[in-house]
């Protein structure tokens, strides 16, 4: 299993699979090829259904700015090998052609056909499931967090500075005012609820602030994804306030969340357009209720049903966002995943030894149940709240 630091990426928003991924991709095609005169970028899948409204081409022009390029919206193609797939076809200087499939796997992730890339190849973890993370943790007498660090010791300056941007988008989202780019015009909410509110505000005020700030390009950490960036931090900002808990058990507790979230990225998905929003927000509330469950003095065995809980009562959630903007039902959603998690934390720190579920058969329910999810509700805007919230509001288009 990869290391915890494949889930917490920096980076621009709205969207770790449609700007984050496409974005590496041009990165690395323009570091290989320094020739490159001209490039034409196909999008396949729910990159061509909602990469307007996530920013696909945006990220992609900004990136081949000062090369010829043009990107290619191929909405109709179906024999692709991944819902996220693109296609550079680059010319260089001498006229040669370079052509590379690209699939952006979710959470900022992508795949080269025919390409390696080291950086994401290599396995830090022997143990590829919750289950193996137990036994080996059982058989050797160590908590959670000593297996983590005994596996990645310098994991602690890495999440320094990831819990130092997740403060830092909480607190550029409680500061601004003013209305979200794209046709919706909906007005940034985050500054109003943390003016007014106390309590569960507050804690939906973090999340708002984090997925305000990711709908408008700003920059956040995914966990697991950008459009699932707010529960965590959220969770993590209000329990450190509440508790007054030092950054050292934010560190670890973050470390516990990320350790969930490379177990899901190693047996299923955390992209939206392969198994709907259950992936994103629903991975998200998991993670966060794993850290709400450490943050609380959890067992093991507590904090493995925290996070069990927290995907179960998301399972079949879909991925419908209206106009393909990560804005509705995105943003709400994360405020909302953050009430689930203290839920699920809160049953699992107390109800934890009669739990039947164990976390890897969730992670294999809700991949299961994604892969059986019809298209239209995978990050294409063509069902759900996307479609008929557009059959109603016909003159917004
Ligand atoms: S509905 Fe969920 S999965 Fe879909 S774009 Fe929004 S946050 Fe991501």
């Amino acid at each position: 299993m990869k290391s915890i630091k494949d889930v917490y990426k920096i980076g621009s928003g709205p969207s770790s699979s449609h700007t984050m991924g496409p974005q590496k991709a041009a990165i690395l095609f323009k570091e290989k090829y320094p020739d490159l005169k001209s490039v034409k970028v196909f999008l396949y899948g729910s990159l061509a259904f909602t990469g307007k409204g996530h920013l696909t081409d945006w990220i992609i022009e900004q990136e081949f700015k000062g090369i010829d390029n043009e990107v290619i919206f191929e909405a109709t193609k179906k024999d692709i090998k991944h819902p996220n797939t693109l296609k550079f076809i680059g010319t260089m200087n001498d006229q040669t052609t370079i052509e590379w499939t690209i699939y952006s796997i979710g959470g900022g992730d992508i795949e080269i056909e025919g390409v390696a890339l080291d950086d994401y190849n290599s396995d830090v973890y022997k143990e590829n499931s919750f289950n193996e993370i137990v036994d080996f943790c059982q058989k050797n007498n160590l908590t959670l967090i000593d297996y983590i660090y005994q596996n990645e010791p310098d994991l602690d300056d890495f999440l320094k500075d990831i819990w130092k941007q997740m403060k830092k988008s909480i607190a550029n989202g409680i500061s601004t005012k003013g209305t979200l780019p794209g046709k919706l015009n909906i007005p940034r909410k985050a500054k109003k609820l943390y003016e007014q509110g106390e309590g569960d505000e507050i804690l939906s005020a973090y999340a708002y602030a984090v997925n305000e700030e990711n709908s408008a390009g700003g920059i956040i950490v995914t966990a697991p994804t950008c459009g699932a960036c707010g529960v965590l931090p959220a969770t993590l900002k209000y329990y450190q306030e509440k508790m007054n808990l030092d950054d050292k058990i934010i560190i670890d507790a973050l470390a516990i969340a990320g350790l969930f979230g490379a177990v899901v990225k190693k047996n299923a998905t955390v992209s939206g357009a392969e198994a709907g929003c259950q992936a994103e927000v629903g991975v998200a509330t998991s993670m966060a209720a794993a850290a709400g469950s450490f943050i609380h003095g959890g067992t093991l065995h507590e904090i493995e049903v925290a996070a069990e809980i927290g995907l179960e009562h998301q399972l079949g959630l879909t991925c419908d966002p209206v106009l393909g903007y990560v804005q509705v039902p995105c943003i709400q959603r994360n405020a909302v995943g953050t009430t689930k998690a203290r839920t699920a934390f809160k049953l699992a720190n107390n109800i934890a030894e009669t739990e039947k579920i164990r976390f890897d058969t969730i992670v294999q329910v809700m991949y299961e149940t994604g892969k059986d999810m019809s298209e239209n509700y995978r990050e294409t805007s063509l069902g759900g709240l996307a479609k008929v919230y557009l059959e109603k509001n016909k003159n917004i288009n």
